[in-house]
């Protein structure tokens, strides 16, 4: 059985088929979903799903792309939402200066604000960090106090800089990208990452593994995600499905 910790099944490409496809996830493989925000509407629609099927958790925050409109009564909407049943952390949070949709100084600003958010409720956190390695380790370092664990999804970073990452205790997630025919440092990263630090996920509806790549993404092709790692280390598909499902359970505390 899998976990695929990143999914925005709340997404409007669900909306002809949403409650099929989720039901059929056991069936397919798929243990636990971790559904994820990006913002304040989404957030909501996470917790929502979360309280509907037993085996999806919910993660509440908002994505740098949104935060240029965010007030802080946004941010205690955030708050009153994170202490609903099955929410396991705040995300998803970071900087994303490849599209930069939001100035970098909100960016900066509001990530700070969320991670302090997640130290005041003792939950972990999850980073969307596109473009942005530097400034998301340096927020991260000046914040490692108040940082109770999280995972760097969608990890596209190089194996250098996921070592900074781990220092500060954070999980590396491996998604779709690891498939990819041009991939290069994903694979660099699920070839010498120590077992214990890695998870895996899909970001559905984005990044479909290779053979599905540019169609819709969903939490049963995380097995294409486990299925590539363990064969770019020599290993069998059970154990890396199992590791990595441990290493969710115990990073969201579930
Ligand atoms: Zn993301
Ligand atoms: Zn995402």
């Amino acid at each position: 059985m899998l976990f695929d910790t990143h999914a925005h099944l709340e997404d409007e490409r669900f909306d002809e088929d949403r409650e099929q496809l989720i039901e059929e996830l056991p069936e397919r493989g798929v243990a636990y979903v971790v559904n994820v925000g990006s913002t304040l509407e989404t957030s909501r629609m996470s917790v929502e799903l979360a309280a509907r099927y037993p085996f999806i958790y919910a993660a509440v925050g908002v994505h740098p792309h949104d935060v240029s409109q965010m007030s802080s009564r946004d941010l205690d909407d955030i708050e009153a939402l994170a202490k609903s049943h099955k929410v396991v952390a705040i995300g998803e949070i970071g900087l994303d200066y490849y599209y930069d949709f939001s100035p970098r100084k909100l960016q900066k600003e509001w990530f700070a604000r969320q991670i302090n958010l997640a130290y005041s409720l003792g939950l972990p956190i999850i980073i969307h960090d596109r473009d942005a390695h530097a400034d998301v380790l340096d927020i991260l370092k000046a914040h490692k106090d108040r940082i109770v664990g999280g995972v760097m999804h969608c990890y596209s970073g190089s194996w250098e800089m996921a070592k900074d990452f781990m220092d500060l205790g954070f999980y590396i997630a491996l998604g779709g990208p690891v498939t990819f025919k041009n991939a290069k440092r994903p694979v660099e990263v699920a070839q010498k990452i120590s077992l214990d630090r890695l998870v895996i996920e899909t970001d559905s509806p984005y990044f479909a593994p290779t053979p599905h790549r540019g169609e819709r993404n969903n939490p049963a092709y995380v097995r294409l995600v486990a299925q590539k790692i363990a064969e770019v280390r020599g290993m069998v598909f059970e154990e890396i499905a199992q590791v990595t499902l441990q290493n969710a359970k115990k990073l969201f505390k579930i």
